[in-house]
């Protein structure tokens, strides 16, 4: 019993294990609509069902391991038989043909043996080999059973006890070697043994009435051992297929993502490895596509974690389901995926022709709706790709080209492809630099505010839009533009927002503590979209303005209308809240975005801020005309006052003012600068002094 548990415990097999030991990872794509099985272990593999299959092959491949032992006693033990009963008033030709059996049903059961062995699929098949060992046990317990019927020796005494100890030291052994498959063992017990008992029963004799009760107590307790053999090797197999699943679990969490069960960074860096060598040799081009989902943080921080995985699984599976069998898609975390193209063709514009097409596949097929627990979600893609050997030599440089390209899609619009190209190399390294010397920028003090005049259509100071800049040792004053997009990127912007903030907030303190606390001066301040990502916008708020002492309406937030509209739900709330403090909101950019009507009415703001591009062509442009036109009359018929941006001239006022705008802001009336240089020509309101720049 126990060499055969420890055999089984630790996994030595006679042969490999098939499908069910197969540890190693595997990049077989299922078809798009089956759940993605997983190398021994996965989610896909854990069915009850499965388990019990798999015990019932593991107990038949223990009986015919055991069979060759088994057989070889059974004809030693029918060969000593044979001896013993030699010479006794028993029918020779009984004996022989008995004798005859023997061997040819030992025979055929070795054959059974070793056609089990070459069997391609034993384990699927364990059901027939089951039965086939059932078979040989049973046939094996008859034939031992006909020995006290038809080869008894009447009289020799010794003889008969020769054959009660052969058949019950035969039974011992089979008891083990077929414990493991239960029916084997039962069948071989319940045919050999009683016909034995009956016989000493039979003999009417005290003594042998007592040696047939002893064999039918031995009977049943090789019945029962037998199933405490079984129960051993079962809950040893148990235990070996816990051991493997956990082992195929560790696996598998080291390579492949847990929530979309792709290859995960680890697994794809081992492939892309693999890949490019093999390119290598064969001399043959391969595309990595480097994919990020567009807005998808967006789409996260609205609707909830929960639906931004199942949007990622169900992206995963699109992905896997337009892939062939030995492309590679992988995770690398976030809304970051790769696609790895093999075998493209030798040619470098065939090559990029293919992965072209591929990568458009793909783009259109993750850009078709999603419906996620009842949201009817849209989601683009943007695509860099770079292509081996053209791109880079080794997978690092390719993977890393692809990202820069992706970047560059990203830039251009998103929910486009991009092919690497030298020069976003250079553009990639210059975007990691900025972002580290913006993040020294920020602990030395180097970015400054500056600010610029509003005024009203007398001329008289309205407010002051703060406008931030990057004083960059070495490169002057950097302006916002250059630097606002790294700082979104890098998440510095919420630093950057707080301390601006901030700021601002001990600006307005001084300004009021030196011309009066009166309503002035109004100071707005741009914010990022991703300030609604942040639910604690209106705490933050309360807490500066609190810390300055100043009133909330002292300050006014510009938000662009790409911002508001694009997302409006989430902003809406937020844009309340912070209402509801008292700090007012204006919308920057006024005319870029397409608005809608309806939005904009449930918009809670106070001011439109119509885009310097129409204000520059007011004059030459009908269109443009018309559009600020409009935008004047439509806000004022929604109970919004109007700021004209970038007015630099006084035939654009004149015009504005025609039109009934009601604050301008441009280099007519002062360009942004520091606090100190402007305070001289800052006046309350009341004093209506006009600004002359
Ligand atoms: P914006 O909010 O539309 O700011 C107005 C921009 O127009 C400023 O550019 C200003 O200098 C410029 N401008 C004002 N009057 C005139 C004019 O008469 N003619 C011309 N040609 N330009 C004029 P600036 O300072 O370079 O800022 C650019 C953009 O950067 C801002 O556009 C704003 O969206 C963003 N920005 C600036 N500071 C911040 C900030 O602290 N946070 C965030 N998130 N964005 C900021
Ligand atoms: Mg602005
Ligand atoms: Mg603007």
């Amino acid at each position: 019993v126990t060499s055969l548990c420890r055999r089984h415990a630790v996994g030595k097999h006679s042969r490999p294990k098939k499908s069910i030991g197969a540890m190693k990872p595997t990049y077989k794509k299922p078809p798009p609509d089956e759940p993605r099985r997983h190398p021994a272990g996965g989610p896909g593999r854990h069915v009850p069902g499965l388990d019990l299959i798999r015990l019932r092959a593991e107990q038949v491949q223990a009986v015919y391991e055991a069979s060759g032992l088994g057989l070889f006693a059974n004809l030693m033990s029918a060969t000593a038989l044979l001896l013993v009963v030699q010479g006794q008033p028993v029918s020779p030709l009984v004996l022989s043909v008995w004798y005859l059996a023997m061997w040819l049903l030992v025979a055929v059961r070795w054959l059974t043996y070793r056609r089990y062995l070459r069997a391609l699929d034993p384990a699927d098949a364990s059901r027939y080999w089951g039965r086939l060992a059932i078979l040989g046990a049973a046939a094996s317990g008859l034939l031992w059973g006909l020995v006290p019927v038809l080869l008894w020796p009447a009289d020799g005494l010794l003889q008969q006890a020769a054959i009660v100890i052969i058949l019950t030291g035969m039974t011992a052994g089979a008891a083990n070697t077929l414990a493991p498959l239960m029916p084997a063992a039962l069948s071989f017990l319940g045919l050999s043994l009683p016909p034995l008992i009956v016989r000493l029963l039979l003999e009417f004799d005290p003594v042998f009435t007592l040696l047939g009760i002893l064999v039918a107590i031995y009977t049943v307790m090789l019945v029962m051992v037998s199933r405490r053999t079984n129960r051993l090797v079962g809950s040893a197999f148990a235990s070996r297929y816990q051991k493997e699943l956990s082992d195929a679990r560790v696996l598998e969490q080291a390579h492949y993502d847990e929530l979309t069960k792709l290859p995960n960074r680890r697994l794809l860096q081992d492939r892309l490895q693999q890949e490019f060598s093999r390119a290598r040799r064969y001399r043959r081009r391969l595309a990595v596509h480097f994919l990020d989902l567009d807005n998808f943080k967006t789409i996260n921080d609205s609707l909830g974690h929960q639906v931004g995985d199942l949007l990622l699984i169900e992206v995963a599976r699109r992905l896997q389901g337009r892939l062939r069998g030995e492309d590679v898609a992988a995770r690398l975390g976030g809304d970051e995926f790769v696609v790895l193209q093999t075998d493209l063709s030798r040619g470098e514009e065939a090559a990029q022709r293919t992965a072209e097409t591929l990568a458009n596949d793909i783009r259109r097929l993750l850009v078709a709706p999603y419906l996620i627990q009842g949201h009817e979600l849209h989601i683009s893609t943007s695509i860099g790709i770079a292509v081996f050997p053209d791109d880079g030599e080794t997978p690092e440089d390719v993977l890393k080209h692809a990202d820069a390209a992706m970047y560059k899609a990203k830039e251009q619009g998103r929910n486009r492809v991009q092919f690497f190209l030298p020069s976003m190399q250079e553009a990639a390294t210059q975007r990691v630099r900025l972002m580290r010397e913006l993040r020294d920028a920020m602990r030395e003090n180097q970015l400054v505010i500056h600010y610029q005049p509003q005024v009203d259509g007398e001329g008289g100071l309205h407010g002051l839009e703060a406008l931030v800049r990057w004083n960059r040792p070495g490169h002057g004053l950097v302006m916002p533009q250059d630097f606002i997009a790294v700082a979104e990127e890098s998440g510095l912007m919420f630093e950057l927002h707080d301390w601006l903030l901030g700021q601002v907030c001990q600006d307005i303190r001084s300004m009021q503590d030196a011309f009066g606390e009166d309503g002035f001066p109004l100071v707005s301040v741009n914010i990022s979209p991703k300030e609604f990502h942040r639910t604690d916008l209106r705490d933050r708020l309360e807490r500066v303005l609190r810390q300055a002492g100043i009133a909330p309406r002292c300050l006014r937030l510009e938000i662009t209308e790409g911002t508001a509209m694009d997302h409006v739900e989430e902003v809406i709330p937020q844009m309340e809240a912070v209402r509801a403090l008292g700090v007012t909101f204006s919308i920057d950019d006024f005319g870029t975005g397409y608005s809608s009507l309806a939005y904009l009415k449930r918009l809670p703001v106070d001011t439109l801020k119509i885009d310097r591009s129409f204000v520059r062509d007011i004059l030459t442009d009908p269109n443009d005309a018309l559009l600020a036109e409009t935008i004047i009359s439509l806000a004022h018929l929604m109970g919004i006052e109007t700021v004209a941006e970038g007015v630099e001239d006084e035939a654009v006022l004149g015009f504005l003012k025609q039109k009934g705008c009601d604050y301008f802001q441009g280099w007519l009336f002062g360009r942004p600068e520091p606090l100190g240089t402007l305070w001289p020509r800052l006046r309350p309101p009341s004093s209506n002094v006009e600004l002359v720049s």
